[in-house]
């Protein structure tokens, strides 16, 4: 038997590590063939810490040090009924690509990666495909970038590999920094060697040599665990010189980001890395032809290098045939908020809102009533109920206001307050502007203020007018995408929920 123990940050808050220890030690005495294995997410956090029996697939959630003894008894006999997660409807409905490994693989351990394929479509690229064959795959197979704008990854790749320079970099952005957002967390500490072998087909791919993993210090598990598997695959010849016996050479550093959501934009990440000040520049000149120290940079985030791997495996047409028409393959996300099922999924795209929120995530716990979903972030907007059957593809998020983003997705009941909502994510952006142009530095502030006096009942509509006004000034002239996005959380919801904004000013409350 195989006994995992979920050692992701959601499950280690709850002390899993003391939980692994226990089980470690009552499976050697027990004289049981069995072994304990620490691995990355199983995706359910709301009821973990969370423990896997293979091969039954037995699920066991909330389960303590105390437990361990009774768990490993029941190997082999009938499962601990008091423990075991029955949710099926949370699994069924999803489809892991991304997190294919993770919940199964000892993270740290890379031969538990090459054992379930791992490095097999490095191999399989270096020795079979020409650049531009890798990157015609990754065009044909449709996937678009996951950091949020959704721009097509083959055609990123395409201009990289176009750019001349005598040297080219690959960059992971690993700066996720969305509140509730925390998929590129999860995959890093649960998977770490398919992102570093997508980073070395890109590599291969665009004709890079150095590669840098920019991730936030504020996820010091993942760094260890990216530390680890660095050396590991160095070790192990998928990175340095003549990786596989080819003449290919490609290397990989961790950057660790301060902490500054702005960094998250391309060009303030490249500055960062630099040791400059992370602040955004104006495009053109695109990373892909001048980025870092002024060579042509290919950055894509944790979820599009971890796509890559499956793709050159198993081909494009497969993974062309999961997903919508433009948006192909699945998105990971992370529901939090009020819903039953918090955690993280991995689902096709196109599957709808009603779908995730409800068959897959439990909906609204405690009888609560859905009031709307958050998509994408403090650049996204609040999804009413009356676009809950949306399919969730880049396009149709775009038509309702909002956004696909990285993949947070938090849900509220009706006790939330929109306005106040808006307010949340305005103070989000005006305290992370990083204050290079007037719109965002001083709009931010004014659309802040403009809300605040609206949610304690002492504004008038000329404020409410004044509001819009700045709203669209903002979204026009700013320079990077933090500023021109800003204003999307107050204008989704004055879309959906004008009436609460009026009400605040009406009856002010
Ligand atoms: Fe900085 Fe905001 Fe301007 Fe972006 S829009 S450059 S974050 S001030």
């Amino acid at each position: 038997h195989e006994v995992n123990v979920c050692v992701a940050l959601g499950c280690l808050s709850q002390h899993s590590d003391q939980l692994k220890d226990a089980l470690t030690k009552e499976a050697a005495a027990s004289g049981k063939r069995c072994r304990v294995r620490q691995t990355g997410c199983m995706g359910l956090c709301a009821a973990g810490p969370l423990v896997l029996v293979e091969p039954s697939e037995t699920l066991y959630g909330g389960v303590r040090a105390e437990d361990a003894k009774e768990l490993i008894d029941s190997l082999g006999e009938q499962p601990v009924e008091r423990l075991a997660v029955h949710r099926e409807n949370y699994f069924e409905r999803q489809q892991h690509i991304v997190l294919e490994n993770s919940g199964y693989i000892d993270p740290e351990k890379i031969d538990e990666y090459i054992g379930r394929d791992g490095y097999r479509a490095l191999v399989k690229v270096l020795t079979e495909m020409t650049p531009a064959v890798v990157i015609e795959q990754i065009s044909a197979s449709g996937l678009r970038g996951r950091g949020g704008g959704g721009y097509p990854t083959g055609l990123k790749w395409s201009t990289v590999a176009k750019s001349t320079g005598a040297q080219k970099y690959v960059i992971c952005n690993a700066d996720e920094g969305d509140p509730g957002a925390f998929m590129d967390r999860s995959v890093l500490e649960s998977d770490p060697q398919r992102v570093i072998e997508g980073m070395a087909i890109a590599a291969y791919a665009v004709g890079a040599t150095k590669g840098y993993i920019y991730v936030r210090a504020e996820y010091p598990l993942a760094v260890s665990r990216l530390t680890v598997s660095l050396r590991e695959a160095r070790r192990r010849g998928f990175l340095g010189t003549n990786i596989c016996g080819t003449a290919f050479a490609f290397d990989i550093e961790i950057r660790l980001g301060a902490g500054a959501f702005v960094c998250g934009e391309e060009t303030a990440l490249i500055a960062s890395i630099e040791g400059l000040r992370g602040q955004p520049r104006p495009r053109p000149p695109y990373p892909a032809m001048s980025g870092l120290f002024g060579s042509p940079t290919l950055i894509n985030n944790v979820e599009t290098f971890a796509n890559v791997p499956p793709i050159l495996r198993n081909g494009a047409d497969w993974y062309s045939s999961i997903g919508a028409d433009k948006s192909k393959g699945t998105k990971v996300f992370a529901l939090t908020g009020r819903i039953a099922n918090t955690g993280l999924i991995e689902v096709p795209m196109g599957m709808t809102l009603r779908e995730i929120v409800f068959d897959i995530g439990g909906g609204v716990p405690n009888g609560g009533k859905f009031k709307a979903v958050q998509t994408g972030g403090p650049s996204g907007g609040c999804i009413p109920e009356e676009h809950l059957d949306l399919p969730v593809t880049y396009d149709a998020l775009i038509g309702v206001g909002s956004m696909m983003g990285s993949g947070g997705m938090i849900v509220m009941d009706d006790t939330s307050c929109m306005v106040n909502v808006a307010r949340f994510f305005v103070e989000f952006c005006m305290t992370e502007s990083c204050g290079k142009c007037i719109p965002c530095r001083a709009g931010t502030v004014q659309m802040f203020q403009l809300l605040t006096k609206i949610c304690d009942g002492v504004a008038t509509h000329a404020d409410l007018d004044l509001l819009v006004d700045l709203c669209d000034v903002i979204k026009n002239t700013s320079l990077c995408g933090l500023g021109m996005t800003a204003p999307n959380p107050v204008l989704s919801t004055l879309r959906y929920f004008k009436h609460e904004y009026l009400e605040h000013i009406e009856q002010k409350h």
